[in-house]
């Protein structure tokens, strides 16, 4: 609501001037419902809570055009013409998928809209994958783990030899500046930085002074630390490890992640886990950790899997309350015979595991490991946040 709200105040009303009636072309009129939640308003409600104009033309109002587009082609459309115009005004709050449709979002400096926030074509990261991302979790208002996060950040452009364009406490403030502006409580901040728009597409770097193009933005998650599915864990298929062999640096490559992702959903389960020469590398988006014999194992840190900054963590509290820990790959088949299956990652934190393809692990249900690493997880990051 807050985005929303502010983004409606600042507006104001389409000016007067304009020609006569026109007629917009169909796939340009972005649909709303005709019936509340919008509601038509004499022209003079425009400001503060309405986001809408609509072109009445003396009938029922079905063309309505979003607030933040009433130009047309950089100008303003002839049909907004002010004796036309009616406000709508919002008189239920916005849905989530509406919220997100009105986030302010970072781009190279400004806040902006995010339906104002144009990237070139011939941006790096557009046409070659040339960009490496975060993304942080939040909980309370505040970031968890950022100096981790940065870390892991600088550590992925200097890979790709990305200049840095801003220091930590620039990307700090964008962050919290980010979350107060779209009243994020519980969520998530993507920060993603490519090597900037080469004016053309060419395998060839563009000149070393071409700055580097950063973008970030939020996601509301309300309760985002109470997920349901902590309660039943989530079931995994397996799958080939078929990306490049450079895992370790978060670059937003992830087509075949995001491929493995959906033939999971195929095969109704959560999501995958990835094998390489018959041992587990990691999950499509999260490292992964079996149970056995009361020690938690995980692959070792290398090029093959993504150093999760939640991995890190994890291991140190297991660390701390004196749980084993083994850091060495694992197979397939000792995974579905372990006591305990569970994933980590910023979004998901601890995650159970209770099924890998067709096998049940331990007794299907989450394990309590899982759990009290979650546990102690949670309580020590909300402790550090920032
Ligand atoms: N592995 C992969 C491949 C990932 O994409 C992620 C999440 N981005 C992780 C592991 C977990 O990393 P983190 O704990 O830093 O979110």
């Amino acid at each position: 609501m807050p985005a929303f709200a502010a983004g409606a105040a600042n507006e104001q009303a389409p000016a007067a001037g304009g020609s006569g009636p026109v007629s917009l072309p169909p796939e340009r009129v972005p649909r709303l419902p005709r019936a509340p939640p919008w509601e038509c308003l004499p022209r003079d409600h425009i400001g503060r809570g309405v986001d809408h104009f609509c072109l009445t033309g003396g009938q029922a109002v079905n063309l309505c055009i979003p607030k933040m587009r009433d130009t047309w082609n950089g100008e303003r459309h002839p049909a907004l013409d002010a004796s036309r115009v009616v406000a709508h005004h919002r008189v239920t709050p916005p849905s989530a998928h509406e919220a997100a449709m009105t986030r302010t979002v970072y781009l190279n400096g400004d806040y902006i809209p995010e339906t104002e926030a144009k990237v070139s074509i011939f941006d790096r990261g557009f046409v070659m994958g040339d960009a490496i991302y975060e993304v942080t979790a939040v909980l309370d208002g505040k970031l968890i783990d950022f100096p981790g996060h940065m870390a892991r950040l600088k550590r992925s452009l200097g890979e790709f030899s990305i200049r840095n364009p801003l220091d930590d406490d620039a990307y700090l403030a964008a962050h919290r500046k980010l979350l107060e502006l779209n009243g994020i409580t519980d969520g998530m901040v993507y920060l993603q930085i490519s090597r900037g728009n080469g004016g053309d597409r060419d395998f060839v770097f563009p000149p070393e002074d071409t700055p580097p193009t950063v973008v970030m933005f939020t996601w509301n998650k309300p309760g985002m630390a109470d997920n349901p599915l902590t309660q039943t864990g989530i079931r995994v298929i397996t799958l080939p490890d078929i990306r490049w062999k450079r895992r370790d640096i978060k670059s937003v490559m992830l087509a075949y992640p995001s491929m493995a992702k959906m033939q999971a959903k195929a095969a109704g389960r959560d999501d995958a886990w990835l094998v390489e020469d018959g041992f587990v590398t990691e999950g499509t988006s999260n490292n992964a950790y079996i149970v056995a014999n009361g020690t938690i194992v995980t692959r070792a840190l290398s090029h093959d899997i993504l150093h999760g900054i939640t991995r890190a963590a994890v291991l140190r509290f297991a660390d701390e309350a004196q749980m084993k820990v083994e850091e060495r790959n694992f197979t397939v088949a000792e995974a579905q015979a372990a006591d305990e299956a569970f994933i980590t990652s910023s979004s998901m934190f601890v995650m159970p595991v209770v099924q890998i393809d067709d096998a049940e692990i331990g007794t299907g249900k989450p394990g309590p490991v899982a759990a009290r690493l979650r546990e102690i997880y949670l309580e020590e990051s909300r402790k550090s946040a920032i």
